[in-house]
């Protein structure tokens, strides 16, 4: 028997640190959405007890490193299974992209392994255990448009964004999450609005969406990698509603309303970066 899972790239439509916790992880809060550009896993029973990853990825562990590694084996720990599995990673969301790919990954993994083996657990419970591999997997297991916070295990399910095209654009360098964050002063961060971004996606407002997306790192990546921001300044001269960094970046999208304006921003920024997509929004 084999299961497929779809594991879907997130954008960050707003992403705010309010302050560093004593255990170390900053209080956000964050509004996510999931977009179809998607990872594809399959998952097949071994006979040997063994976890087996393959990809088609050359830039992605395939051993313990690998978050679908972890969500197998914390699985199997937990349950006490002794039954192998072989999963196959089809990687097309960009790796340390700020598009959250090893969580999703992760996430689905978890889904999928829980109806290999017949574990019947819950959503709510596969996210519980999911956070323990990645502060992004909770939020991952449900995917969607969500108000996210603590340090991503607490979700509030919003209603779907405004529907509209999104132009992804992920220039070629890595971005370490943690190393963002660690750069991150409280001095003079730019708080973006989120509750007035809440409220525009509660009343399906896209205008007023546009006008509210931010993200408080991204000064801080911009400022490493100047690059993101001559990404955000070619969108808006193509024609785009808004440009922001998603997570800690690099990747940048673009908002449009119209097709048309997100087909002239992909053409315009193909020659500029490698790594260019135009997507939906998922409900
Ligand atoms: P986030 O937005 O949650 O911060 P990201 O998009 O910036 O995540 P990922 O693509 O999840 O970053 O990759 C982060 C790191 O996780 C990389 O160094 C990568 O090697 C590692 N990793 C482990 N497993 C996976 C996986 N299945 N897919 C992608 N990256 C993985």
């Amino acid at each position: 028997m084999e299961i497929i899972e779809k594991a879907p790239a997130k954008i960050n439509l707003g992403l705010d640190a309010l302050y560093k916790r004593k255990d170390g992880y900053h209080e956000l809060e964050m509004i996510m959405a999931s977009v179809d550009l998607a990872d594809r896993l399959t998952f097949e029973l071994l006979p040997k007890d063994e976890i087996l990853i393959e990809t088609d990825s050359s830039f992605l562990p395939v051993d313990r490193r690998n978050h679908v590694y972890q969500a197998a084996e914390l699985l199997k720990n937990t349950f006490g299974l002794t039954q192998g599995v072989r999963i196959y990673i089809e990687k097309r969301i960009p790796v340390a992209a700020g598009l959250a790919g090893g969580s999703s990954d992760c996430a689905a993994a978890l889904r999928g392994l829980n109806r290999l083996w017949n574990l019947g657990l819950s959503l709510e419970e596969l996210a519980e255990l999911g956070s323990k591999i990645g502060s992004d997997v909770p939020y991952c297991i449900h995917g969607g448009t969500a108000f996210v916070t603590g340090r991503g295990e607490k979700i509030k399910f919003l209603p779907s964004m405004p529907q509209c095209w999104v132009v992804l654009v992920k220039p070629r360098m890595s971005v370490s999450t943690s190393s963002i964050f660690s750069s991150l002063s409280f001095n003079n961060i730019q708080h973006p609005d989120i509750h007035g971004l809440k409220q525009a996606i509660e009343t399906d407002d896209y205008l007023l969406m546009t006008e509210k997306i931010g993200n408080a790192l991204e000064s801080v990546t911009i400022k490493r990698h100047p690059v993101i921001q001559q990404i955000k300044d070619r969108m808006m001269k193509y024609g785009a509603d808004a440009a922001l960094m998603s997570g800690s970046g690099p990747t940048v999208f673009a908002l449009c309303e119209k097709k048309t304006r997100a087909q002239r921003i992909y053409n315009g920024l193909k020659g500029f970066c490698d790594e260019v997509y135009i997507v939906r929004t998922l409900k």
